[in-house]
This record gives structure tokens, C-alpha cells and sequence, in this order.
């Protein structure tokens, strides 16, 4: 069955959605002598540009997606929201990877939590919130402060009021009702990490090593590696990747979100069922980067080695369309735009890694 059979080169990987997550899967894949079609409703995205193979229509259209399945023989995604039917839909006809169950768990926040409570991985004390006087007992018990989010279609810190106070709450509740909402009790980090790692077909797990994250606004703006953090607690992010792929028989790669408290303690914020910007360093100093290993899963071919070869702080550019003067040459720098035609406040328009040391 096309379920354990590598795939040769040549075959068609088909990717939903054209963001610069799909344009560097393309990228990777097509370095491994694979084809790319991308499915995206917009006509003007960044991974159209890198293959000639493409659908330009919406994800609920059943025609389009028909002959998109017809094309390709494997199915992925760049982003999470993928609508369930649509996934439903290409999983009858290709193998979908990741699965369905993954997508539907990373979608939701609140079966995130619930997911990752069942499996013994702790995440921060939550409450699943329907009213406002719901949010008022949640507030109650959890404390302040605390955070109140959708529990779908929320990114880069979109969907999510802080709660200051308890008479903070029914302004939140308006400001992000009627949808769905999460209670997170605010959890006092030390620090940020994240965990990207991959499982192929045959169960094996590479995960790469944490990376410490800053965010500014609710985005991501710097990955340093490694992290300021104990060996151990590196082990541990990890085995928790590992542990979570396993559990979702997942074929991928998977970014993991970590709060690190008092340098001690983990707790899992979020899970991505994709290629993770925090994974971007992988490109610039591991043999295997992130996007050749997600292609490698679900291609059926075994996984690459994701060791370390430097350390490496990678930045974002936001909102800029060209590079800083200072990292146009320099040494150990290395340069990644996505092509996007315009650049607007807030919107990722590339990425600098910095290769610092050999180690
Ligand atoms: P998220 O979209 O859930 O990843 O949240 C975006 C950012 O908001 C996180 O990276 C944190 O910096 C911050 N944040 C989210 N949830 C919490 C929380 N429960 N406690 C403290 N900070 C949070």
C-alpha cells in the first residue's frame, strides 16, 4: 500500500496552502528530485513562484480538490486551519500526512489541552469558557492574571486578551465572543523554547534541538541555539516531542511550544501539526533542515540526521522587504526572502540566520 511504500523521485507531493511554509517545503522537495503541487486560494502567494504545479481555488472546492488528489501522490499542508472536510475529503483519495486526528487536535486549543492532559504533558491550568458568567467562575478559579483566547484560528497572538483584573473580563469576553474561548491561567516564564521534530512512517522520531524563542507583539522574532537551559530540561522538551508524535501516530514534523518556568519546569503552550518558524535555524546548520525532513516523512524515505553543526540565533524580518545593510555579507550570515510582493506591518517577509560558532 502507498501508506509504507517510499515514494521515488520524481513522485508529486501536493501541499495545501502557499505561505513561505509551502514555498520551503517546495524548495526542499524538489532538492530531493520531487515534484510540488501547491493548493492555495490565492493566486498571489509565495509558493507558486517555486513550481510550475499549482491550483488557484477555494478549500471547499470538491471539483478542484478532486483533480488536485488525482495529481499528486501524497497530500500535506503548510498551515493548521485546513477545514476538516477538506482534509476528510483528500484523506479518502491520497494519504493525508499529517492525519486527519492530528489536524483536528492542533487545531483546537482547548482539544490541544485536553489531548495533551490525557497523555500526561502538562500545559498551563486551563478553563473552557461558553458565557460570560462562565468566564467569571473560570476567572475565580484560576486567578489573575490570565488569558483569555479563541480556542480556533488564533495566530502569532491574534484571538487573545489579557486579563488583568476580574472587572478586565466582560471587555475580553466581548472583545473575542461569540466564538468559542480558552481561560489560560498567565504563566510566569523564564523563558520561551520550542521543540521541532519529525516521525516517519516507520515510527522513527528525530527530534531537533530546543530553541529559545523571543516574541515581540505575540511574534516570533528571534530563535537563539541552543537555549539557556539545563541538558536535561533539553532532554525533556524533546522526549515530550516525541512522546506527543507517537501518541498521535503522527508522519511529520511537529512544532512544540514550551513555557519554561523557573528554569525548571515545562509546560507545553501549543502544538503546530507543520514546519515551525522557530525550525528556520535548521537550514543554515544541520545536515537535514526542518523542510527536507517533513518531506522525507511523508515521502516514506528515512528520516536525515538533525544533528547540530553550529550554534545559530535565527531573526525575523517583519514588516521589511529588504535586508538590514549589516547582514547583506556577513560572515556567517545567511539570508532567506520569500518573495511576498508587499511588505505590511506584522507580515513575515523573510529571515537572517546567524551562524555564531562552530561547536
Ligand atoms: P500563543 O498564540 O498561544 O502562542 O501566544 C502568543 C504568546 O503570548 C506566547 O508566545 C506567550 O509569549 C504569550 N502567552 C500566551 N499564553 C500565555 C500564558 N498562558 N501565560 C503567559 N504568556 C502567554
Amino acid at each position: 500500500m502507498s501508506e509504507t511504500t517510499p515514494l521515488p523521485p520524481g513522485s508529486t507531493i501536493g501541499i495545501l496552502g502557499g505561505g513561505q511554509l509551502g514555498r520551503m517545503l517546495a524548495l526542499a522537495a524538489y532538492r530531493l528530485g520531487m515534484k510540488v503541487h501547491v493548493f492555495c486560494p490565492d493566486a498571489d502567494s509565495p509558493a507558486f513562484e517555486v513550481t510550475p504545479h499549482q491550483t488557484i481555488a477555494p478549500y471547499e472546492d470538491e471539483a478542484a480538490l478532486a483533480r488536485f488528489a488525482e495529481a499528486v501522490d501524497v497530500v500535506t499542508y503548510e498551515f493548521e486551519n485546513v477545514p476538516a472536510a477538506t482534509a476528510a475529503f483528500l484523506a479518502q483519495r491520497k494519504p493525508l500526512r499529517p492525519g486527519a486526528r492530528a489536524l483536528g487536535v492542533a487545531q483546537d486549543r482547548l482539544e490541544e489541552k485536553v489531548f495533551l492532559t490525557s497523555i500526561g504533558v502538562p500545559v498551563a491550568a486551563y478553563r473552557a469558557v461558553t458565557s460570560s458568567t462562565g468566564l467569571t467562575s473560570a476567572v475565580d478559579a484560576l486567578g489573575t492574571p490570565a488569558v483569555l483566547k479563541t480556542t480556533r484560528l488564533g495566530y502569532d497572538g491574534k484571538g487573545q486578551a489579557v486579563i488583568r483584573s476580574p472587572e478586565d473580563a466582560v471587555e475580553a469576553f466581548q472583545a473575542l465572543s461569540p466564538k468559542p474561548l480558552v481561560l489560560e491561567a498567565f504563566v510566569p516564564f523564564t523563558r520561551e523554547i520550542s521543540v521541532v521534530a519529525a516521525r516517519g512512517a516507520d515510527g522513527t522520531v528525530r527530534a531537533f534541538e530546543p530553541a529559545e524563542n523571543r516574541h515581540v507583539g505575540g511574534i516570533l522574532r528571534s530563535s537563539t541555539v541552543p537555549a539557556q537551559i539545563s541538558e536535561a530540561l533539553a532532554w525533556q522538551a524533546r522526549e515530550i516531542a516525541g512522546q506527543i508524535l507517537a501518541s498521535l501516530n503522527y508522519v511529520g514534523v511537529l512544532g512544540v511550544e514550551f513555557f519554561v518556568v523557573e528554569d525548571r519546569d515545562l509546560l507545553v503552550n501549543e502544538i503546530a501539526p507543520r514546519v515551525h518558524n522557530s525550525g528556520h535555524w535548521t537550514e543554515a546548520v544541520c545536515a537535514t533542515d526542518q523542510f527536507e525532513q517533513h518531506i522525507r516523512a511523508v515521502v516514506d524515505w528515512p528520516l536525515g540526521d538533525s544533528r547540530r553543526f553550529a550554534d545559530v540565533v535565527m531573526e525575523n524580518l517583519i514588516g521589511e522587504t529588504t535586508l538590514p545593510d549589516q547582514n547583506q555579507s556577513g560572515r556567517g550570515v545567511r539570508p532567506h526572502l520569500y518573495g511576498k510582493s508587499e511588505a505590511r506591518p506584522g507580515r513575515k517577509m523573510g529571515h537572517i540566520n546567524l551562524i555564531r560558532t562552530s561547536t
